[in-house]
């Protein structure tokens, strides 16, 4: 077992190449951190080969809801698996994708949202409301309308169109000028300094921006957003890609400043954080203007193999009625404020905390650098040092992000702080 595990790790080395990963490091010899190589969930908890247990900090890239191994969802899975794992969505359907939709329409007053795009992942998302965007002012006729707002530090993904809404430099520069026609503004005041006519929508990642460094937008913003949009005829994009599905303490950002959104686009927590699947979600409106002859070449020529894949389907409604079964939206104020409290009463007084930003379950504890830190990424350090202490998660830049799985419990809170506490002290 002990050369399987080893040899586990050399076949890691030499053959796959990791997201986001500096891989001279990762394939150092010397690194003998990495790969730690997870193997079984439970709830909150991750395990690796070794048996070694984690609280799994970041609901493992922002996207488990309700635990690892939820046996509704596991029992979902399965159950689809054995009738059918995949059909095309391109002039067929499906059972889970066709309930799946209309229970996503449900969440929503009537007459609003009412349409249901199904792609892969967040990006992909992304990539079908923008389309759709510059569509609806081709058939419209407002052909020339094509441009797109977005803020800056903000975050939509990394497939070529999403990535050129985005306002991060080291993720986004690189390819800055092989995608949308993009206009960034730092704040609401910015918009107006550009004739409206010209764009088709505006984006945004509504309460928080996420790898921005958990960045929480100033109440009201969202509303006013929304009436600009209103009265300057501009779509209004909302990429609750990572905010979706109860993070911020309601089932949707959104809520939380009463605004409906013309495209809501939705990913990571949609299957529990199981399985890929995305949604982008219209209106009536939006959906109307793609109708027409064939000839008219109104429709939307816009799709992904997996689009609607019923395995995906049926995990993401699994995870709906876990909401339901577990009321899980009542138990989060709770949970939030003891959250809240207890990150403020371990870090309040701490010499090394810069800021600490909050919203929902959602945390970003922001460090100074210290003189202790043995790289320029201190970040980076403190996480693989959290392991030690039983967590993972993953920084951005100098700011430890806590995102924990909806299912945390107030003794698992105190154990993943307790962790951060014990990291910074090294520092
Ligand atoms: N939007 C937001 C707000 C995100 O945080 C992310 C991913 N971190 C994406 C879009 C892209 O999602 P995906 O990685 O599933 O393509």
């Amino acid at each position: 077992m002990a050369d399987r595990k080893e040899q586990l790790r050399q076949w890691d080395r030499q053959h796959l190449w990791h997201p986001f990963t500096q891989m001279k490091d990762w394939c150092d010899p010397e690194n003998t951190d990495d790969p730690l190589i997870l193997q079984s969930g439970e709830g909150a908890y991750l395990f690796d080969i070794d048996g070694n247990r984690y609280l799994d900090g970041n609901s493992s890239i922002w996207t488990n809801i309700h635990g690892h191994n939820h046996p509704t969802i596991t029992a979902a899975i399965k159950e689809q698996a054995e009738q059918l794992a995949h059909c095309s969505a391109l002039g067929f359907s499906n059972e889970p994708a066709i309930e799946l939709s209309r229970e996503l329409v449900s969440l929503f007053p009537e007459d609003t949202l009412s349409r249901v795009f199904l792609s892969d992942d967040g990006s992909t998302a992304i990539e079908c409301a923008c389309k759709m965007a510059i569509q609806f002012r081709q058939l419209t006729g407002e052909p020339e309308r094509i441009k797109f707002l977005s803020f800056t530090g903000a975050y939509h993904g990394d497939t070529a169109g999403a990535a050129s809404l985005g306002g991060i430099s080291t993720f986004h520069e690189r390819f800055a000028s092989t995608g949308f026609d993009v206009e960034q503004v730092a704040e609401l005041a910015d918009l107006e300094r550009f004739d409206a006519g010209e764009f088709t929508a505006v984006i945004l990642e509504p309460l928080i921006q996420g790898a921005a460094g958990m960045r929480v937008w100033p109440g009201g913003m969202l509303a006013s957003l929304r009436q600009w949009c209103d009265e300057s005829g501009v779509f209004l994009i909302l990429d609750e890609v990572m905010t979706g599905f109860g993070r911020t303490g309601t089932m949707f950002a959104c809520e939380r400043e009463e605004v409906i959104p013309d495209f809501l686009c939705l990913a990571k927590g949609l299957t529990g954080g199981y399985l890929p699947l995305a949604a982008t979600l219209t209106t009536e409106r939006v959906f109307e203007a793609f109708l027409g002859e064939i000839e008219e070449q109104k429709t939307f020529y816009y799709g992904h193999s997996y689009c609607g894949n019923p395995l995906g389907c049926a995990a993401a409604l699994a995870s709906l009625h876990v909401f339901r079964d577990e009321q899980t939206l009542s138990g989060l104020p709770d949970k939030i404020d003891y959250f809240h409290a207890t990150l403020k009463a371990a870090f309040g007084q701490d010499p090394l905390l810069q800021e600490l930003r909050l919203c929902g379950l959602i945390a970003g504890i922001e460090f100074h650098r210290s003189e202790k830190a043995k790289t320029p990424t201190q970040g980076a350090e403190m996480c693989k040092a959290a392991r030690q202490f039983g967590l993972l998660t993953r920084p951005i830049g100098d700011t430890i992000v806590l995102m924990p799985p909806l299912c945390i419990t107030t003794d698992q809170i105190d154990e993943m702080v307790e962790a951060v506490r014990e990291v910074s002290r090294l520092y």
